[in-house]
């Protein structure tokens, strides 16, 4: 349960000052809820900027575009004839005279404000219209007495459309006024090395800044805030770790027959990342403790035989496997591949998708609870509360990028006791990022490419040259090529995505007739079947997608592929999608189209891929282009999004979280210690109730 000394900050958005339901929507939108927003969403709210009304020139030394406070003394109000022009006031000090300007303003209301004679603190940016100093809208007006509630220096936060600055402020200085003085949770001795003030005092500092420096994510304060959520972040992922390793394992260890025989099938050797990759999930499995290992390895590195390997183990040693996937093509292509290896080793593979329905469903089910199927492959149909295996020892979960921490989760107590988890994943994710997303996680990486691969031409070319693109694919598909034609991604809309793919699709049908695929997201699961299958049998030689096709399909026999509007892709998903091409022995080539004109992160973008085919390198570089927030698209990609911490400039601080969580998990695994305590509030400030759950009292 959260403390009550947190209720304040968890309470609706709405309950501060300002906050009614047509603003409390667009709150939501700024800070990115879908639920409600609460206080503490708007205390995450940093500024972006800030607005130093110091300056305090005289009239005669203000200077056009600056932002100033000045005395005046109020002068003659010039009442416009008609309510489109602007409303005047002159004013004046000893050195000159200018004007303030309202437009679609109350006449009333600038007497009471501004009443002719007296004199007022104004503050806001000069402009000089025909020569002249003047005022449009000043930011605030005061009597020269009040002179102490005049903010001089203001917080300027990112907004949205339709969000005034100023009723944000209002209700963030409200949110922020709500946060309470809180035990201190991080080790003194650190804190004071990295000059941290208190959770509260870095809240208020945040806020306030005092200089440009004070927006930095170097700003002691910010750091402070940043380091908090870091730290929360790797003690969540601790603490399910810590639970899921005291969970009793089992030693699950196979004499290798079926393993040998599924080898003596394959046309090739196993790399050497892939064998020394096997020995560590072998070593895994033969301990008495449970698996939790991500294998890392780009596009093509030959995932896929090591989890059929891995899986072989369990099965010789008579348990059964399940390989979970997040789409039907993927469990269809995974299941169709391996048949024949797991045939030919005697192993019994059964597929179970969300379209496997009522008798054909309960038949395959049936089979796996009697422990019939010996592995079992299919989309999150899988791990449905009625599927019940007999003997579950190992679940691998592919192409992980699409499933959050939270399905992993579930995953595992599927299995019950001692099920050992497998994840892959082909998104290469930069050394720091895997520590957010999986720092739970033992890590092994297929570094090494299977031998014969030949590098991709990769090119780019304005989409004025299409024409071009045509011509040459022409001359390709006489000599039997097959080519993948990837279209435009239309941010937040896959309708626009899908009508795009079909004009293409019907441009490209004119040109070549049948030989033309298409397939997208919102086709029937069974529509989508045929086509790729034609695909790969070679009857459609174009295959006209959208980003379905990002994820894992494996066709070798295409060596063409061609992205449109290539700059709206970021570039790890250039860089899955360039991995569908380069798959067989021949030579593979990748087109870049883009619209002109090129924005500057485009063209880098553009040059790294023309550059390397190294998946890890490629993510380092989009990591520095993008920051993390945008970093594979973060809301497909399962990994967490910080509110606070920026891992592209803050990344040595989730190193230090990192060992900082080990070291406390270590001395003090049920958090009971004053510390301990503390840092469980730090747990329910960032939203890491989840995590409680796994303490013994929690
Ligand atoms: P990914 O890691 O992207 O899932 P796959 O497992 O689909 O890669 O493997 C890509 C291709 O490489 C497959 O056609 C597979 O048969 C082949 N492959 C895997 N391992 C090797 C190897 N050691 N030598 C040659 N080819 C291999
Ligand atoms: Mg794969």
């Amino acid at each position: 349960m959260r403390p009550e000394i947190l209720f304040p900050l968890f309470a609706p958005a709405r309950t501060l000052p300002g906050i009614g339901p047509r603003l409390e929507k667009l709150v939501a939108r700024l800070v990115g809820t879908s639920a409600e927003p609460k206080a503490i969403d708007l205390c995450w709210h940093l500024p972006s900027g800030l607005i130093d009304r110091r300056k305090r020139p005289a009239i005669a030394e203000a200077r056009d575009g600056e932002i100033v406070t000045m005395e005046v003394v109020v002068g003659h109000h010039v009442v416009p004839r008609s309510s489109r022009l602007p409303y005047r006031i002159h004013v004046h000090d000893a050195t000159g005279e200018m004007q303030l300007v309202f437009f679609r303003a109350k006449a009333d209301y600038l007497t009471r404000i501004l009443p002719e004679g007296s004199t007022r603190l104004i503050s806001g940016r000069i402009e000089f219209y025909q020569g002249e100093p003047q005022m449009t809208h000043p930011d605030h007006v005061l009597e020269p007495g009040a002179v102490h509630e005049l903010p001089l220096i203001e917080p300027v936060y990112p907004l949205t459309a339709g969000l005034p600055l100023k009723s944000l402020q209002k209700a963030i200085k409200a949110a922020v006024s709500r946060a309470p003085k809180l035990t201190e949770w991080q080790d003194p001795a650190w804190a004071k090395s990295q000059r941290f003030p208190t959770w509260h005092e870095a809240l208020t500092q945040a806020h306030n800044p005092g200089t440009n420096e004070d927006l930095l994510g170097t700003a002691p304060a910010r750091a402070r805030l940043a380091y908090d959520e870091l730290l929360a972040n790797q003690l969540a992922l601790g603490l399910v770790r810590l639970r899921m390793r005291h969970l009793p394992g089992r030693i699950v260890r196979g004499d290798g027959h079926l393993r040998q025989k599924v080898l003596a099938e394959l046309p090739y050797k196993l790399t050497g990342a892939q064998q020394r990759a096997l020995r560590e999930i072998d070593a895994d499995a033969m301990s008495d403790r449970r698996m939790l290992r991500l294998l890392q390895g780009d596009v093509g590195s030959g995932k896929t035989i090591v989890a059929l390997l891995a899986m072989l183990n369990a099965v010789e040693a008579g348990f059964q496997a399940g390989l979970m996937v997040p789409t039907e093509i993927l469990a269809r292509q995974h299941a169709a591949s391996l048949s024949p290896l797991c045939e030919a080793a005697g192993v019994r593979l059964a597929l179970l998708t969300g379209r496997d329905k009522g008798a054909k469903r309960a038949e395959i089910l049936t089979a796996v609870a009697s422990g019939k199927i010996d592995i079992l492959v299919g989309t999150h149909a899988l791990f449905q509360d009625d599927v019940a295996f007999d003997k579950l020892a190992l679940v691998v979960v592919d192409e992980q990028h699409r499933f959050g921490v939270h399905q992993r989760l579930a995953l595992s107590a599927k299995g019950g006791v001692g099920t050992d988890v497998l994840v892959m994943t082909a998104t290469p994710i930069p050394r720091t990022l895997t520590l957010t997303a999986y720092g739970d996680m033992d890590v092994s990486k297929l570094d090494e490419k299977p031998p014969g691969r030949k590098p991709i031409d990769t090119r780019a070319l304005p989409v004025e040259r299409l024409h071009e693109v045509v011509d040459a694919m022409q001359r390709a598909l006489k000599s039997g090529a097959q080519i993948y034609w990837v279209c435009p991604l239309v941010e937040e809309s896959d309708e626009l995505d899908v009508t795009a793919a079909e004009e293409r699709f019907n441009h490209l049908k004119q040109l070549f007739g049948d030989q033309v695929g298409l397939v997208h997201g919102r086709m029937k699961p069974t529509e989508k079947d045929r086509v790729m299958s034609a695909f790969e049998s070679g009857d459609i030689r174009v295959l006209v997608a959208t980003t379905v096709i990002e994820v894992g399909v494996n066709v070798p026999s295409a060596t063409i592929m061609v992205i449109e509007h290539a700059e709206r892709f970021g570039l790890a998903q250039l860089h899955q999608l360039r991995g569908r091409v380069g798959r067989g022995g021949d030579k593979s080539t990748c087109l870049l189209l883009y619209q002109t004109p090129l924005g500057e992160t485009a063209q880098a973008r553009i040059r790294i891929m023309r550059e390397t085919e190294d998946g890890f390198l490629i993510a380092e570089e989009d990591l520095r282009l993008r920051g993390a927030g945008e970093l594979l698209g973060i809301r497909q990609s399962g990994l967490p999004t910080f509110r606070l911490a920026q891992i592209d400039t803050q990344g040595n601080l989730l190193k230090a979280a990192y060992d900082d969580a080990r070291l406390i998990l270590g001395r003090d695994p049920e958090l009971e210690t004053p510390r301990g305590q503390a840092l469980r509030t730090l747990l329910y400030l960032f939203e890491r109730d989840e995590a409680i759950r796994y303490l013994r009292s929690g």
